[in-house]
């Protein structure tokens, strides 16, 4: 290649690469595969080195791809947080060997080998054992600050177990478990949301939203891998650091190890292939690092990434197969999803026989056809999906795919309501749709009824037990233990767990009715802002679209759903069976070490709005009340303080800074 052809080609690969940055770390939504990725980034690295001049210091392969999103506040990081270099083959460890080598002469080299979680990066600072403020990666210099979402995170330690440094910094990954993603992802579609294209994605877009509560909500979990700054350095190796960050109580891995000699390192890479496939969460590659710190020190970091560790990625794992038929499966929203069955190939781990299709147009832009020969993957290593077809492996036998007119569960004409993609069975009494509906409030987002699984709910209608989600409400034991496998103990279970779900949050319950387009921030919207059922079914278009957040989709679907007769007789039913239709904070207190006790917030805190705060006092069974009087018990005082600091002090109410306040918090938590 000429010097100008070489700089007008790199010039497109980073417009490229830019691009997809932007969608992947900031949009958390990219639009091509890792692999292809990776693909271009390579195509870039070797232009890069074959014609030196062109590095720019702004090109993507010289700096840390991400960049805060706008909008959510800021933190420095104390030393940068970079990418790892990448080895796509086992020459490429060889050769990282190598240049370890070269530059330690004579010095041994032991290797931490760890798995590389596919999450988000993050860091989480401790002050004195105390949990202060997390932050995603961001450009490496700057990242997004997440602290209170952080804190939502149960392996998130609020307090060491173990004595540590006064400053200490540490990093690690947010994941988001497989079957968490594939779950979301069912509820998304049912809900008539946009998909999250791995669990990744999920992992991010849950972190960086604005809502704690709906971070709460997603079950994410956190591996720690690293120590990143501290102000008393105590540790001599990587290794050592591990040990100690796992016995102050952090999540470490149980997979790590160490190897002196390289081949028992590779092997214990490729051990890793096939394995990985059956962890609950998903890992791309593993990742080497020199054991020693003071080797680490030497040899030091490029800008992007540091010089003493590799990753090495797993190639995306991907099938051919037939696509033998496409059926459909009636959801219950009443949504018609093409599904397609394939020949049952291996991939990742399990046969494959089915992929969701999602919708016509898809099918039509991907140009899938039944009998065509496909490119498959499961996205997150779960979902099964089509990548592409092979038309120029056809036949010309194949048969293209049309969407039926009526319904193929109870013969009811579909609609396609306009501007949407989905085709629908308007009827509320298909039985797929009951069947699809009542898994669905009995589910784990929504009222998580334990041990009411399919085979437990067909039957159920089966034998007209029920005939809608209310009906699950009255049943009684004998109705229970006359199904198949379902003995007397199983039967007290149900029982008591569909007894325990009525206590459950009204949000939860917006859930589990399954309102088209009604996922879980709105839910949490809803019931937060009408407070009972009663409340949102009397509101009118313009009264629900008057909530942040809640658009006119939303709005018209709550509407809809409520102006049917048969939905407002099952709400009747649930209420009479004993089911919470109302806001939890409104209704029932809990109880906790506050309870009884009242509290003032005044002027800015730095580590909570004023809404987390509030929500905090209220958990351990506080109140927050807004005037100062004597039966004030506490007032919590933060920068800029008004008038109510000067009259708590005049009537001599007990006053809590902030730091007072989160240790009066964590003291009660503990
Ligand atoms: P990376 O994901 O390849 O590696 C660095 C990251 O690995 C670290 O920041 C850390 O978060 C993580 N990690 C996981 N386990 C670890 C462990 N045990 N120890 C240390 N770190 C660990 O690099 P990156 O810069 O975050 O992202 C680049 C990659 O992201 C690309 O290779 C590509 O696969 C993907 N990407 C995809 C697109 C797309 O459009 N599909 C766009 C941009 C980036």
């Amino acid at each position: 290649m000429k010097p100008e052809e070489a700089r007008v080609r790199a010039g497109e690969l980073r417009r490229q690469i830019e691009y997809h940055d932007y969608c992947y770390y900031v949009l958390d939504d990219p639009v091509i595969e890792d692999a292809e990725y990776d693909q271009l980034y390579r195509s870039l690295v070797e232009l890069e080195s074959a014609f030196p001049e062109l590095v720019t210091p702004d090109s993507p392969t010289q700096r840390v791809g991400g960049r805060p999103r706008e909008g959510l506040p800021t933190v420095n990081h104390r030393s940068p947080m970079l990418s790892l270099a990448n080895a796509f083959e086992e020459s490429d460890l060889r050769d990282f060997d190598r240049r370890v080598r070269a530059a330690l002469p004579g010095e041994t080299v032991e290797y931490v080998v760890e798995l590389k979680f596919d999450g988000v990066a993050v860091s989480l600072t401790y002050e004195n054992g105390r949990f202060i403020r997390g932050a995603t990666r961001g450009d490496g210099e700057t990242g997004e600050d997440i602290t209170p979402k952080l804190r939502t995170l149960r392996s998130v330690p609020l307090r060491l177990r173990r004595p540590a440094p006064g400053t200490l910094e540490v990093r690690g990954e947010v994941y988001m478990p497989k079957q968490d993603f594939a779950r979301l992802n069912e509820r998304r579609e049912e809900a008539g949301q946009a998909l999250f294209a791995n669990p990744r994605n999920a992992a991010a877009g849950s972190l960086r939203q604005l809502d704690p509560a709906v971070t709460a909500a997603r079950r994410l979990n956190l591996w720690i891998y690293s120590v990143g700054f501290t102000d008393e350095p105590a540790f001599s190796r990587h290794s050592e650091a591990l040990a100690w960050l796992r016995e102050a109580g952090f999540r470490v891995n149980p997979h790590i190890r160490v190897f002196s000699e390289l081949h028992e390192t590779l092997d214990y890479v490729n051990d890793w292939r096939e394995p990985r496939f059956s962890l609950p969460y998903v890992i791309d590659g593993m990742v080497l690092k020199v054991d020693r710190l003071d080797q680490q020190e030497r040899l030091g970091a490029t800008l992007k990434s540091p010089r003493w560790a590799v990753a090495f990625k797993f190639p995306a794992e991907q099938a051919e197969t037939a696509v033998e038929d496409i059926i459909i499966r009636v959801g219950r929203t009443g949504v018609l999803t093409p599904t397609a069955v394939f020949n049952p190939v291996r991939l990742a781990g399990t046969t494959v026989s089915r992929a969701a299709l999602h919708n016509e147009d898809l099918i039509r832009e991907k140009d899938i056809r039944i009998g065509d020969r496909v490119i498959i993957h499961k996205a997150g290593d779960i979902i099964p999906e089509v990548i592409r077809s092979l038309p120029e492996k056809r036949s010309g036998r194949e048969k293209a795919f049309e969407m039926p007119g009526d319904c193929p569960d109870c013969g009811t004409r579909v609609l396609r309501p306009d501007g949407e993609v989905g085709v629908y069975c308007p009827n509320l009494a298909c039985p797929a749709r009951l069947r699809e509906s009542l898994l669905h409030f009995v589910s784990r987002g929504a009222m998580d009824i334990n041990g009411l699984g399919p085979a437990v709910i067909q039957q159920l209608l089966d034998r007209r037990l029920v005939a809608d989600p209310a009906d699950l409400y009255v049943l009684t034991p004998a109705d229970l233990i006359g199904l198949e496998r379902v003995g007397p103990k199983s039967a007290e279970n149900l029982l008591s767990a569909i007894e325990k779900s009525k206590g459950n949050s009204l949000a939860r319950l917006i859930v589990a009715l399954g309102i088209r387009h009604v996922g879980e921030r709105a839910a949490q919207l809803l019931a937060e802002r009408f407070g009972s059922l009663d409340g949102i079914m009397a509101a009118g278009r313009e009264e629900l679209e008057a909530v942040p957040d809640i658009g006119p989709k939303i709005a018209e679907s709550v509407v809809a759903f409520f102006a049917r007769k048969q939905n407002h007789c099952v709400v009747d039913k649930l209420a009479t069976a004993g089911v919470n239709t109302l806001e939890e904070k409104r209704t029932a207190p809990k109880t906790g070490p506050f309870t009884g006790k009242s509290f003032v917030l005044t002027g800015t805190l730095e580590r909570f709005t004023r809404q987390e705060a509030g929500e905090l006092i209220e958990n351990l069974g506080g109140r927050v009340v807004s005037n100062v009087s004597r039966q004030t018990d506490y007032v919590v005082v933060g920068r800029n303080p008004g008038g109510k600091y000067e009259k708590a002090a005049k009537l001599g109410i007990t006053i809590l800074s902030e730091p007072e306040f989160t240790e009066l918090l964590e003291g009660s938590k503990l």
